[in-house]
């Protein structure tokens, strides 16, 4: 069952609910509250409920689906220009020059190919959205990312090689498994690189991701309501 879609004044006491219990999370590690960045997650959901998130102030937001966000995000930018983008789902490579031009912000580069398109379609380009490499801490074979062991390799060609403007990390935990072990992977490899941004933590765990160290957390479910189920 699907429960009603909530109204706006839902979402902004969730937002609100949600930035709360960031803050204490953060707060109880020793860590500023506005370290963490709230990535509120749209994807499924109207354009009058993420226009009733930016109502009350919240301005980054993710996307999973490049063609989506192209038909949903163009009056919602020129509504709230200092809105950002990220994209939070797989990128084929054919599409890449359109999410260059609709996000600031791509946390899924996950294979060599995909680094080379988007170094090759940035030097064509004036946009130059910040990259987070996706690493597959759980090594599900059904799941995008770059592979623990593969990892330090993946960065430097990433960075060193092709120059991309990469930032941090990001991961999604295996569904069934504690998570805490995979934040702390993930945190581990960003500090043998020297990067800052971790994104990790979603509706059901981004308190124990704050605790680990995330300075991004994605979430849809907790703001947004449910999903009905993507093929
Ligand atoms: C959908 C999605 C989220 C948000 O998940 P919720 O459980 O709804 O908070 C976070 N990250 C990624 C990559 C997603 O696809």
């Amino acid at each position: 069952m699907i429960s009603p879609a909530p109204s706006s004044t839902d979402i902004a006491g969730r937002l609100g609910d949600i930035q709360a219990r960031i803050a204490a999370a953060a707060r109880a590690v020793g860590r500023a509250p506005d370290s963490v960045t709230l990535v509120a997650v749209g994807k499924t959901h109207p354009a009058e409920a993420i226009l009733a998130a930016m109502d009350v102030g919240q301005r980054v937001f993710g996307e999973n689906r490049v063609q989506e966000a192209q038909r949903k995000w163009p009056p919602l930018r020129a509504r709230c220009p200092d809105s950002r983008l990220h994209l939070i789902g797989p990128l084929q490579t054919n599409k890449v020059a359109d999410a260059l031009a609709l996000f600031d912000v791509i946390e899924t580069v996950d294979r060599p190919k995909l680094a080379r398109a988007l170094g090759a379609a940035m030097a064509k380009s004036d946009c130059r959205p910040a990259c987070y490499i996706q690493v597959n801490t759980g090594e599900e074979p059904q799941k995008a990312g770059i592979l623990p062991a593969e990892a330090d390799g993946f960065i430097a060609l990433c960075r060193d090689e092709i120059g991309l403007p990469v930032q941090g990390l990001m991961c999604i935990p295996p569904i069934a498994e504690e998570p805490a072990p995979h934040f702390a992977l993930l945190a581990e490899i960003a500090r043998r690189h020297d990067l800052p941004v971790l994104s990790m933590g979603m509706s059901g765990d981004f308190e124990t991701a704050v605790r680990l160290g995330a300075t991004h957390v994605r979430i849809g479910t907790a703001i947004f309501g449910e999903r009905p189920p993507q093929s």
